[in-house]
């Protein structure tokens, strides 16, 4: 059996003192990994998104209650569940007066944050017979939940969700919208893929 010298002995010590060190990163990487809870909004209890919360008031606290200037929760349509509405509610004041084009005079967003445009074949006699897309411009959008309320059964089909964007989000200990939901719907959990 041949015998270590004292400089190898000291190699070997030294590889292992590292690999224990990178197991203790690497336990600490895992523990990591794991650590990827952050703030989201639950839309089956958000009071704007949930079904069936039909002709109550709109909630804005996730708009007014975040630390950040403009919150970090923003409206964000989910495209394959869009019914690409010639007169969207979200979109249109429906109650504002109906205007000579034969479309509600008044947008919804109070910060003229949503795009229409037509999409696909265009049919150039009738308007009516289009697609539209409606596309949230995230810089405009502060989350106020007014569009979220109004794209919801009977007149739209609830495509439109406030959710946490966390590129923004400051991942507050304590998130302030949180503590100032009403419906418990701020939670802090894996993101949703
Ligand atoms: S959440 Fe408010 S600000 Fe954002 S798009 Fe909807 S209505 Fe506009
Ligand atoms: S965690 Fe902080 S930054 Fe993020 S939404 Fe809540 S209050 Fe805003
Ligand atoms: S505070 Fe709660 S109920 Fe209000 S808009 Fe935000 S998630 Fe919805």
């Amino acid at each position: 059996m041949s015998r270590l010298t004292r400089r190898e002995m000291l190699g070997h010590a030294a590889r292992g003192a590292a690999l224990v060190g990178m197991g203790g990163v690497t336990a600490y990487l895992t523990v990591k990994a794991h650590d990827t809870y952050a703030w989201e909004i639950d839309p089956n209890k958000c009071i704007n998104s949930q079904l069936g919360a039909l002709g109550v008031e709109i909630c804005d606290a996730c708009a007014t209650d975040c630390v950040l200037p403009l919150s970090a929760v923003r409206a964000v349509n989910h495209y394959p569940e869009c019914g690409r509405c010639y007169i969207c509610p979200a979109y249109f004041e429906i109650k504002s007066a109906v205007g000579p084009d034969g479309l509600p005079s008044e947008k919804l967003c109070p910060r003229d944050a949503i795009e229409r445009k037509a999409i696909g074949w265009i049919d150039p006699d009738d308007p009516a017979n289009n697609f539209y897309e409606y596309v949230i411009d995230e810089s405009l959008c502060n989350g106020c939940g007014r569009c979220v309320m109004a794209c919801k059964e009977p007149a739209g089909l609830g495509s439109i969700r406030l959710e946490v964007r966390h590129d923004v989000c400051l991942d507050c200990n304590r998130c302030s919208i949180s503590t100032a939901c009403p419906e418990d719907a701020y939670e802090r959990r894996e993101p949703a893929a």
